[in-house]
């Protein structure tokens, strides 16, 4: 095996290791998690905003509840009032019928007015209920997703990991300057350092290289570059 062989062995390690990193990015169902999070996220805040008004419901439900029970006890104070014979006075006792009366009116309206929070209530109550059903099947497939992210993920990882062992192993078989070119070549041609050379033709660029070049390279023991694109010439064969 020539020593270009393992330059371009590195540039397929370093190829592939771009090409997981790049896929693990472009994960489908990475995608589709962030959109499910989004929506998961947006049901429980409906949540939050339906707690907040059914405590605030509830709040105002006592607060009548209280004014119902103020109102009730005035009512039963006048009617002992008026029934316990100490007032004799036909005036007084019409003013406290009348006070009656009104207490019984706002009475009413009271009970009127808790009966609707009440209804409110239950109504907010079903809303919750119904989304809670929604969150927790929202959370259930979003566990499936990230369970389908894991293992997608995880195999790709997994291939990253072995990856800088192999590249190590390169390493010392090819001289440090020809180590230096390749990177420099790496960066200018994103990742193609060396190009591939087939019969007499450079895959790089696409041009046919002088045949004593070729005759040069056909052994892979060589640096040459292609003198069009610059690229590292790698031998493959005649087809
Ligand atoms: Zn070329």
């Amino acid at each position: 095996m020539g020593k270009i062989n393992y330059l371009w062995d590195l540039q397929c390690i370093d190829t592939r290791e771009k090409s997981l990193w790049r896929e693990l990015e472009n994960l489908g169902i990475k995608k589709e998690i962030t959109e499910l999070e989004s929506r998961l996220g947006q049901k429980r805040r409906e949540f939050m905003e339906l707690s907040r008004r059914l405590q605030e419901g509830e709040r105002a439900i006592r607060k009548k509840e209280g004014e119902a029970g103020e109102n009730e006890r005035k009512q039963l104070e006048l009617e002992k009032r008026l029934y316990s014979g100490q007032t004799s006075s036909a005036r007084e006792l019409s003013q406290i019928q009348r006070k009656i009366a009104t207490l019984k009116e706002k009475g009413k309206e009271l009970e009127e007015k808790i009966l609707a929070l009440m209804l409110e209530q239950e109504a907010l109550e079903k809303e919750q209920e119904k989304l809670t059903v929604v969150l927790r099947e929202l959370e259930a497939e979003l566990d499936k997703k990230q369970a389908v992210y894991a293992r997608e993920a995880g195999e790709l990882e997994q291939e990253l990991e072995l990856l800088p062992a192999e590249r190590e192993k390169l390493l010392p078989m090819v001289e440090e300057k020809w180590l230096d070119l390749y990177q420099r070549l790496s960066v200018i041609n994103k990742g193609q350092a060396v190009a591939a050379v087939r019969g007499d033709l450079c895959l790089g660029c696409r041009i046919s290289l002088p045949t004593n070049l070729v005759s040069q390279i056909i052994t892979n023991d060589r640096l040459q570059t292609c003198p069009n694109c610059g690229r590292i010439l790698y031998y493959q064969g005649t087809k």
